[in-house]
C-alpha cells in the first residue's frame, strides 16, 4: 500500500524552505515529471504548446491517485511522502513539501485525471485558480495525467516575464535532458506543437541513454568514473579532453538522482582539467553522487536545485578523487597531455605558412605594398600578441588584429553584390550534437546557408557540413559548437538569429585571436583586406580596429 495524502502540521511546515516554485513553464515540467517518477512511472510524456506558456501536460503510468487523494493533491502543503519532522531528515523522494500542485493550480487552469491499482473508475477534477470546480468519474487507465493551461493567467506581472518561446523552450528540453540522464530506465517523450521533438526510450545503461541525449559521438568519447567510499559512491562519466565544450552545459551532477547545481562540482571539473584544457573549454560530465540521505540537506533551496552537505570538503575532495582517477586510470593522462601541446603548435605552424617562417618572399611584399597605401614602410611591429603596428606617410596606425579580422570576415559574408566564395569539404564534417544544440541549429540553418554554409540534418540530431565560406579557417564542428553555445547561453536573446547577428557571431568566432602569432604574410594580408572591406574603421560591434596617431600629433606630444 502506498501512503495516503495528508496536510502537514504546521510545525512541519515551518521547517520547509519556502519561495518561489513556479519561476517559468520549465518549473512545471520540473515539478510534474519529479511527481511521475516518485509515482514510479516507467513512461512520461510531456507536451506542450507554444513552450509550455499556453499548455503543459504531463502523463505518466505511474501508481496514480485514489479518488480522495486527488481531491486533496492540489491543496497546500499536501503530501504522501512525508508527515514528521523527522522525515526530513531522510528523504528518499523526489518530492516533500506537498507545494508544488498546490502553486502551479493557483496561478493556472489545471485539469488532473488519475486512478490507481485499487479503484476501478478513476476521477476527473478541473481546477481554477485552486478552486475545484468540476469532478467526475471517468474510465481511464492507471497513471495520472495533469494538464496546465494558461500560466499565470491570473498574475500578468509574473506573465510578463516569460521569455520567448525558443528560450522557454530550451529550458524545458534542458530540464527533461536532466531527468533522462537520470533515469535511464524511464522512458520519456516531448511532444511540442503536435510534434514529436523526442522519445528517450528505455535504456539498460547510462551509456545508452547518454548516446540518445547527448549524441553518439560525445558518448563514445566517454571515460567512466567509479568511486567508493564509506559514506558515499560516484559514478559516472567525464570527458577526454579533447571533447571539450565551450560552455558548462554538459556538466550534469546528480545527487541521489536529483539534479543539482553545486560549486564544488564545477570547481572540482575545472582543477581537474585546468592543465588539460585551454581557457573558455570546459569538459564534459554525467556525475552521479550516492550519500546516505541523513548526510544531506535537500530542503535549502524552494526549487530544490541546491542541496547542503553535512561536509562539503569531502564531497569536493571525493569528486576530484574520483574524476582524476577516471582520467589516470585510462592511461590516457599523459599522452593526451603531449597530444593536445603538439596540435597547439601544429595549429601555430599552419598560422605561420613556412614560406612566410623562412623568409620572407619579395614577390609578397610587392604584392601587398603595390596597392596598400599604409603599408609600404614595412616592416611592422606585432605586440602584446595582440597590435600590429606599422607606419605610412602620415603617421603610425596601430591595428587590433582581432577586431580588424573580425571586420574583413564580416564585410565578405556580408557582401552583397557578389556570391560569397565557398569550397566543398573534401570529407563532409559529422556533427552529433545533444537535443537542445540541434534544435539551436535547426532553427538557424537558413541563415547559415545564406551566408555559405551547406548544412544538412543527417538522422536525429546529426547534421552533416559540406560547404563552408572560404574565408573560414578554423574547424567547422568547433566554431558550430562554439556558435551554438553563444546562442544559448544569453538568455534574453532569441534562439533564431537575425543574419546580422548570426554574421557578426561567426565573424567573432572565426576571427584572428588575441594571442594568435601571426607571420608576416599573415599580418601584410590582413593589412590588405582590411584596407579593401567597406569600413575598415570598426569591427562589426562598433570598436575600432585601428588607431591612427599623426605625426603632427605626435610632434606635439613631444612637444617639437
Ligand atoms: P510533493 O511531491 O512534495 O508531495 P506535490 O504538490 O507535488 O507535493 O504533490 C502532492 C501529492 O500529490 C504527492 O505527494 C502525491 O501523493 C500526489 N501526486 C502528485 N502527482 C502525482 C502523480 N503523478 N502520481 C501519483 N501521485 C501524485
Ligand atoms: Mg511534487
Amino acid at each position: 500500500m502506498h501512503k495516503k495524502i495528508v496536510i502537514l502540521p504546521q510545525e512541519v511546515v515551518n521547517k520547509i524552505a519556502a519561495g518561489e516554485v513556479v519561476e517559468r513553464p520549465a518549473s512545471v515540467v520540473k515539478e510534474l515529471v519529479e511527481n511521475s517518477l516518485d509515482a514510479e512511472a516507467s513512461l512520461i510524456e510531456v507536451e506542450i504548446k507554444e513552450a509550455g506558456k499556453k499548455f503543459i501536460r504531463v502523463t505518466d503510468n505511474g501508481i496514480g491517485m485514489s479518488r480522495q487523494d486527488a481531491l486533496l493533491c492540489t491543496k497546500s502543503h499536501a503530501t504522501s511522502k512525508i508527515s514528521s519532522i523527522e522525515d526530513l531528515e531522510r528523504i528518499f523522494t523526489l518530492g516533500f513539501r506537498g507545494e508544488a500542485l498546490s502553486s502551479i493550480a493557483s496561478v493556472s487552469l489545471m485539469r488532473v485525471v488519475t486512478k490507481n491499482e485499487e479503484e476501478d473508475l478513476g476521477i476527473e477534477l478541473e481546477i481554477e485558480g485552486g478552486e475545484i470546480k468540476a469532478k467526475r468519474e471517468v474510465s481511464v487507465r492507471r497513471g495520472t495525467s495533469i494538464a496546465v493551461r494558461n500560466l499565470f493567467y491570473n498574475t500578468p506581472a509574473r506573465k510578463k516575464f516569460l521569455k520567448s518561446s525558443a528560450t522557454e523552450l530550451a529550458h524545458i528540453i534542458h530540464i527533461l535532458e536532466q531527468f533522462a540522464l537520470a533515469y535511464p530506465e524511464v522512458n520519456f517523450r516531448l511532444i511540442h506543437q503536435e510534434k514529436e521533438l523526442f522519445n528517450f526510450l528505455p535504456q539498460e545503461s547510462l551509456k545508452e541513454r547518454i548516446k540518445e541525449v547527448l549524441g553518439k559521438e560525445l558518448a563514445d568519447s566517454l571515460l567512466e568514473v567509479e568511486f567508493k567510499d564509506k559514506e558515499l559512491e560516484i559514478t559516472g562519466f567525464v570527458s577526454k579532453p579533447e571533447f571539450f565544450r565551450f560552455d558548462r552545459y554538459g556538466q550534469f551532477l546528480f545527487v541521489n538522482r536529483r539534479a543539482v547545481t553545486n560549486k564544488s562540482f564545477s570547481h572540482a571539473l575545472s582543477s581537474v582539467y585546468q592543465e588539460l584544457l585551454p581557457k573558455e573549454r570546459f569538459p564534459v560530465a554525467i556525475i552521479f553522487l550516492e550519500i546516505a540521505p541523513k548526510l544531506l540537506d535537500v530542503n535549502v533551496h524552494p526549487t530544490k536545485r541546491e542541496v547542503r552537505f553535512q561536509n562539503e570538503g569531502i564531497i569536493h575532495d571525493s569528486l576530484v578523487k574520483a574524476i582524476k582517477e577516471a582520467l589516470t586510470n585510462s592511461s590516457l593522462i599523459l599522452e593526451l597531455k603531449e597530444k593536445f601541446y603538439s596540435s597547439f603548435q601544429d595549429k601555430a605552424e599552419e598560422i605561420i605558412p613556412p614560406l612566410v617562417k623562412e623568409s620572407f618572399s619579395p614577390r609578397e611584399i610587392n604584392l601587398v605594398s603595390s596597392d596598400t597605401p599604409f603599408i609600404h614602410k614595412l616592416p611592422f611591429l606585432q605586440i602584446a600578441n595582440l597590435y600590429i603596428v606599422i607606419s605610412d606617410d602620415e603617421g603610425i596606425l596601430i591595428i587590433d588584429q582581432h577586431a580588424a579580422s573580425e571586420r574583413i570576415i564580416f564585410g565578405i559574408l556580408s557582401e552583397k553584390e557578389k556570391p560569397i566564395e565557398t569550397q566543398n569539404l573534401l570529407i563532409p564534417e559529422i556533427i552529433d550534437l545533444a537535443v537542445r544544440e540541434a534544435e539551436i541549429l535547426k532553427e538557424n540553418l537558413d541563415k547559415f546557408k545564406e551566408i555559405g554554409f551547406e548544412i544538412e540534418e543527417f538522422g536525429r540530431n546529426s547534421f552533416q557540413v559540406r560547404k563552408i565560406p572560404t574565408i573560414i579557417s578554423r574547424s567547422p564542428r568547433e566554431l558550430i559548437l562554439e556558435i551554438i553555445s553563444e546562442i544559448y547561453k544569453d538568455e534574453s536573446k532569441i534562439m533564431k538569429l537575425e543574419k546580422e547577428k548570426l554574421l557578426s557571431l561567426i565573424a567573432c568566432h572565426s576571427a584572428v585571436r588575441r594571442g594568435d602569432v601571426l607571420g608576416e604574410l599573415q599580418i601584410s594580408r590582413l593589412i590588405q583586406d582590411l584596407k579593401s572591406t567597406k569600413f575598415p574603421w570598426t569591427c562589426p560591434h562598433g570598436r575600432p580596429t585601428m588607431i591612427r596617431l599623426n605625426w603632427e600629433e605626435l610632434q606635439r606630444m613631444f612637444k617639437r
